[in-house]
């Protein structure tokens, strides 16, 4: 039987006509996953589980039951989440070989939805990365230029949808963990505002930013999956209450829409000037199409990466003290009598370079003489920013911006120079750190010949406009974009 993806409804209308089964899926991305090892996206696959979950959805059909939401639909999910009874590593040496004990909420909605997990994607350690070369199972590698990096780091995540070893994929954003990389595979990624899905079952990082969030190949097919996560939870005391909306609905109106931009993101010295014309060549359109494109004031950006960082490692630090080799993690064979040397040993060689410099800077931020320099300042540009977003959005329906600054980088070039690593967030970590919802979307395409996109984003809890201007992007600017 034949197999061909390219949206949840195609394929259930195949479903439905008896022109492909669950398990014929199944097994065809079973074979693109084998094909394709060498990209290094995917670190451990369900084969076994998929298949018998097909089983029982092609013959719940079979007997006539009617096609679930997300029947069939094969997804792959970051290394940072749990499935029960499955490895979940974060991609650190500290957890290899443990066993999630629960689900997390958002993959139990998506099982209860019909959904097939086919396997956990490459990442980098504990989240914490912008190219996915910090991960204990070695670097994933992008599809479209294999001497590229997929972003990161949720880069298996990424690459697993870009190369069509599953249909869709989760991820987790702390700071733009998936919207860069999608960005730098030329697929859509969404972020969704911070707690509209639950984090119950996501191994923590940032824990006032993380956020699930998922890749497909289209803006509707992220939407469906999207819906089926969100909502509140009782098992995560901050997500929200809001309702969820069908955001998977099309809307056919002509609204003209409010498109916001801050100056200085296209000012920015380190900005691609072919990323900087395309992005205005699009405003120019959207004002062709009657739509407002205004830039706002802004002059906070050179504030925002180093904000994220001091907050997120704070965070940081608190979170991964759990992993001690006593409650988790790897235990040294380093024999000691003394607790503090034990923790150490466990630590060390359990958690990765990268890990263990921003346990440092968190240790650093939070320490007693430099807490009010630091983690309070820095509380207080969060603030600043919050306050400057609620201003955007009561004039604004969205406020656009790159993703990146530039197309996917070369392996290697930035791993010796962190601050050049971090840099490269700052489109991103604005969403995370005001807590909205935030989709980029692949329209453009450089001369390098890598992908890029367009970053949306819109106010908290309006999830609902930013599809609704994201099917308008997609399907107006995609094919014929510069
Ligand atoms: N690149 C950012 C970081 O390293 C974002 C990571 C993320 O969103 N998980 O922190």
């Amino acid at each position: 039987m034949s197999f061909s993806f390219t949206s949840i409804p195609q394929y259930h209308q195949q479903l439905q006509s008896g022109a492909t089964t669950c398990a014929a899926a199944v097994e065809y991305f079973l074979l693109q996953i084998k094909a394709n090892m060498h990209l290094n996206a995917l670190v451990a696959v369900f084969e076994q589980e998929a298949r018998k979950q097909a089983e029982m959805l092609d013959a719940s059909l079979a007997a006539g039951n009617a096609l679930l939401p997300l029947h069939g639909v094969v997804i792959a999910v970051k290394d940072v989440i749990c499935i029960k009874d499955q490895p979940v590593s974060a991609a650190s040496n500290m957890l290899k070989g443990f066993r999630s004990l629960y689900t997390a909420t958002a993959v139990q909605r998506l099982l209860d939805a019909g959904a097939i997990i086919i396997g956990t994607c490459n990442c980098d350690e504990f989240a914490m990365g912008s190219s996915n070369e910090n991960s204990a199972y070695g670097p994933a590698l992008n599809a479209d230029d294999t001497t590229k990096v997929p972003g990161g780091s949720s880069g298996g995540s990424a690459v697993a949808v870009q190369a069509g070893l599953c249909m869709l994929s989760l991820g987790s954003d702390t700071g733009g963990s998936v919207r860069q990389p999608a960005d730098f595979c030329g697929v859509v990624g969404l972020k969704p505002g911070y707690g509209r899905i639950s984090r119950s079952g996501l191994i923590a990082y940032g824990s006032s930013f993380d956020c699930i969030g998922a890749f497909g190949k289209n803006v509707s097919d992220v939407a469906l999956v999207f819906e089926t996560m969100a909502g509140h939870d009782p098992f995560d005391a901050t997500s929200g209450t809001q309702p969820v909306q069908h955001f998977s609905t099309k809307a056919n109106d002509d609204t003209k829409y409010r498109f916001a931009y801050f100056e200085s993101t296209l000012t920015l010295p380190g900005l691609d000037p072919e990323i900087r014309s395309a992005f205005e060549a699009l405003m120019e359109k959207l004002r062709s199409d009657g739509h407002t494109v205004e830039a706002v004031p802004f002059d906070l950006l050179d504030f925002i990466v180093p904000t994220y960082y001091v907050l997120t490692t704070a965070e940081a630090t608190s979170n991964l003290s759990r992993y001690d080799g006593v409650r988790y993690g790897h235990r040294s064979a380093i024999e000691t009598a003394d607790l503090t040397e034990f923790y150490k040993h466990n630590r060390s060689e359990g958690f990765g370079a990268e890990v263990k410099r921003r346990i440092m800077l968190g240790n650093f931020v939070l320490s007693s003489g430099f807490y009010d320099a630091y983690f309070t300042k820095a509380q207080q540009v969060r603030q600043l920013l919050c306050s400057q977003t609620a201003t955007v959005f009561s004039s604004y329906n969205a406020l656009l911006m790159p993703v990146s600054p530039t197309t996917a980088f070369t392996a290697g070039s930035h791993s010796t120079d962190p601050i050049a690593m971090y840099l490269a967030d700052i489109y991103t970590v604005f969403a995370n750190l005001t807590g909205i919802p935030g989709m980029a979307i692949p329209l453009f395409q450089h001369t390098n010949g890598m992908p890029f996109g367009l970053q949306v984003m819109t106010n908290q809890w309006d999830e609902l406009t930013l599809h609704r201007i994201c099917y308008y992007l997609e399907s107006r600017f995609a094919k014929d974009a510069v």
